[in-house]
């Protein structure tokens, strides 16, 4: 993997269409970068890739490393080297993007990726709980997700952020999710504040896709929905 490129397996149109019994091995995305985020298996929770170690941030905030044979059906990482390092406040979740808005003026049209780490006075996190059956889809599980709530805590924040206006085959808009330094907590962050914690971004300018070849990703639709991409991803 160049630096800053973009990695990603499958696409979110395909997760929303419930595509998600297989994909890459975790040991597969470990040979990817250094930081990305992503589903497992029937999507069962949210994904966290940092420095090496996977893990699968559950329902109830509860976490456990994956297993190098663990399957992912959706995936998106990047062999992260910062650009930028600057102190930032957040009030709430849009201070995430004026600040990458700040950081380039001529980024509107690319992906950017970054990681923020340091205190958070609070952080408002969701899990999706993974299908009660096989193809439901996303927008479905977002109706039983469960949500935690965290404050004053340490961790790490690892995000993407798509094309303003091309979010189809993207990582919804803005998408992060956060891990505590314990790695006990964590999951796709819905709110978050923070007094002052580092933040630091890259611009991404390649995007390396690769598409399942299984038969589920040959039958899904794969139209855009992006009401109902907004809906579950925030
Ligand atoms: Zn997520």
């Amino acid at each position: 993997m160049e630096d800053n490129h973009i990695y990603q397996y499958s696409l979110l149109n395909a997760l929303m269409d419930g595509v998600s019994e297989t994909g890459i091995p975790v040991s597969k995305l470990q040979t990817k970068g250094n930081q990305g985020l992503g589903t497992f298996s029937r999507m069962n929770g949210e994904l966290l890739f940092l420095d090496g170690k996977v893990y699968q941030l559950q329902a109830e905030g509860n976490i456990r490393e994956a297993d190098a044979s663990d399957q992912i059906p959706f995936a998106v990482s990047t062999n992260f080297v910062p650009q930028q390092t600057t102190t930032v406040e957040f009030r709430d979740k849009n201070d995430i993007e004026t600040a990458l808005d700040g950081f380039n003026a001529k980024a509107a049209n690319l992906y950017m990726t970054y990681r923020i780490t340091g205190r958070f006075e609070y952080l408002k996190c969701r899990t999706v709980r993974g299908q009660q059956f096989k193809g439901e889809s996303l927008s479905e599980l977002g109706k039983r997700q469960s949500v935690e709530e965290y404050e004053n805590v340490s961790g790490t924040v690892i995000g993407f952020r798509t094309p303003k206006n091309w979010q189809g085959f993207g990582v919804a808009g803005e998408h992060l999710h956060f891990v505590n330094d314990d790695r006990t907590a964590g999951g796709h962050v819905l709110e978050v504040t923070a007094q002052q914690v580092q933040m630091q971004m890259a611009l991404v300018a390649n995007v390396h896709i690769e598409l399942p070849t299984n038969a589920d990703f040959n039958a899904a639709h794969l139209v855009t929905d992006d009401d109902g991409v907004k809906k579950v991803e925030g």
